[in-house]
C-alpha cells in the first residue's frame, strides 16, 4: 500500500490534486472528503439552472464518487464533514453528516482546499428567507424552487461578479 492522502474539500481544488496525485502516484490511497452532497460540479453553469438551459439540476454535477472510485481509483466520501487535524498523531476527526458520528481517519499527507464561503453583508434583513448566496448545487436548486414557487418577478444583486454578468445575459 502506498502513501495515504487525505484531501479536505471536494470541488474544483480537491478534486484537481486528487487527480494529479494519482497520475504522480498509481499506489497512494487518495480519500476525498466533502461536506456537502456533490463532488466535482460546474460552478460556471449554476446560473443557466436558474434559465433553465440546464433544466436538471444533476446535470450540472460532472462527477459521483462512482466515477472517482472506477476511473481514478480515488475515494470521495460526501457528507463528511472535517472538523479537527490531530497533527500530532497525524489524524483529521471526521463528522458523518448522514449517520451524525464522528470518527478520525489517518494521513500521510494532508491537502486543504476548502473553498470559500460568499460574504453576507451587514445589513437589515440578510437574513430573510428571501436572500439566497450562490455557491453550490444545493444553492441554486434553492433559489430556483423559491422563484418559481413564489412566481418572483423581481430580484436584486448584490455583487459584480461572473454570477451577475451571467444572471444578466439569461
Ligand atoms: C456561479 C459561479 C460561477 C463561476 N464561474 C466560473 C468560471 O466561469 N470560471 C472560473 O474559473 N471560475 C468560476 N467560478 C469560480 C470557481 O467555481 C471557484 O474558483 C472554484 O469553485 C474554487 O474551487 P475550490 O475547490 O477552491 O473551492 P470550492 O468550490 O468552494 O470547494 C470547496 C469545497 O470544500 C468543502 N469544504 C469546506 N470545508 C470543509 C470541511 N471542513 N470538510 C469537508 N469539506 C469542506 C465545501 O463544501 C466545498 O464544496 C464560479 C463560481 C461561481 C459560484
Amino acid at each position: 500500500m502506498g502513501k495515504k492522502i487525505l484531501i479536505v474539500g471536494g470541488v474544483a481544488g480537491g478534486a484537481s490534486v486528487a487527480a494529479r496525485v494519482r497520475r504522480l502516484d498509481e499506489h497512494a490511497e487518495i480519500i476525498m472528503l466533502e461536506k456537502g452532497p456533490h463532488v466535482s460540479f460546474s460552478n460556471c453553469s449554476l446560473p443557466y439552472h436558474l434559465s433553465g438551459i440546464v433544466e436538471d439540476s444533476q446535470d450540472l454535477v460532472l462527477m459521483n464518487p462512482d466515477i472517482f472510485k472506477n476511473r481514478y481509483n480515488i475515494e470521495a466520501r460526501v457528507n463528511q464533514e472535517v472538523m479537527k487535524i490531530n497533527r500530532d498523531k497525524k489524524t483529521i476527526t471526521i463528522k458523518d453528516l448522514i449517520a451524525d458520528r464522528t470518527y478520525e481517519e489517518p494521513y500521510d499527507s494532508l491537502v486543504l482546499s476548502p473553498g470559500a464561503k460568499p460574504i453576507r453583508p451587514n445589513l437589515d434583513g440578510i437574513d430573510h428567507p428571501n436572500v439566497f448566496t450562490v455557491r453550490n448545487v444545493v444553492d441554486i436548486e434553492n433559489m430556483n424552487d423559491f422563484i418559481k414557487q413564489e412566481d418572483i418577478k423581481n430580484i436584486a444583486v448584490i455583487g459584480g461578479d461572473l454570477l451577475v454578468w451571467r444572471l444578466l445575459k439569461i
